[in-house]
């Protein structure tokens, strides 16, 4: 099995980041199922200054995730321009040396025996409609239920003591 990580939302706290950078202490609106925060908080996302990316705490998950995974999976990502060099900033300062691709429309990657670990709905959708397994990461914005245990659960890895 091929493994496809997302950064955003998976193994970087993007969203708290955003929101803290515009002064944004509320969520109570934030409904699950949708996923763009810039139309929830009406922000512009050319507003998100790129050097914001280098600063992202990674996920309270990101090295055990990463770990089951292995250094094989390629860290799949979207990026608005200027963002990857923050990015790889990013993934260099946590030590994260698996190879990366930059794309948005992430089901081109998608395939049979392919997993994708996202935290968007719509990108695990069409993942899976590409013949693809995929993990909606679970996040306050999404449908999904899991995160590790459902990694281990489609890499069929056995479940921890
Ligand atoms: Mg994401």
């Amino acid at each position: 099995m091929k493994i496809f990580i997302d950064m955003d939302g998976v193994l970087a706290d993007l969203v708290p980041a955003v929101l803290k950078f515009h002064g944004i202490t509320d969520w109570s609106h934030w409904e699950r199922g949708e996923y763009d925060m810039c139309k929830v908080f009406n922000m512009d996302i050319w507003k998100i200054p790129p050097m914001l990316f280098e600063t992202l705490q990674p996920s309270a998950h990101c090295k055990r995730l990463l770990d089951m995974c292995g250094v094989d999976a390629t860290i799949c990502t979207s990026a608005i321009p200027f963002t990857e060099g923050p990015k790889r900033t990013w993934l260099a300062k946590y030590g994260i040396l698996n190879r990366v691709i930059f794309i948005r429309d992430k089901s081109l990657l998608a395939g049979p025996d392919r997993l994708l670990i996202d935290d968007c709905d719509a990108n695990c959708g069409e993942w899976m409609q590409c013949g693809g397994a995929a993990v909606v990461w679970q996040q306050h914005w999404n449908w999904g239920t899991n995160r590790l245990e459902g990694v281990r659960d489609a890499l069929g890895l056995s479940p921890e003591p």
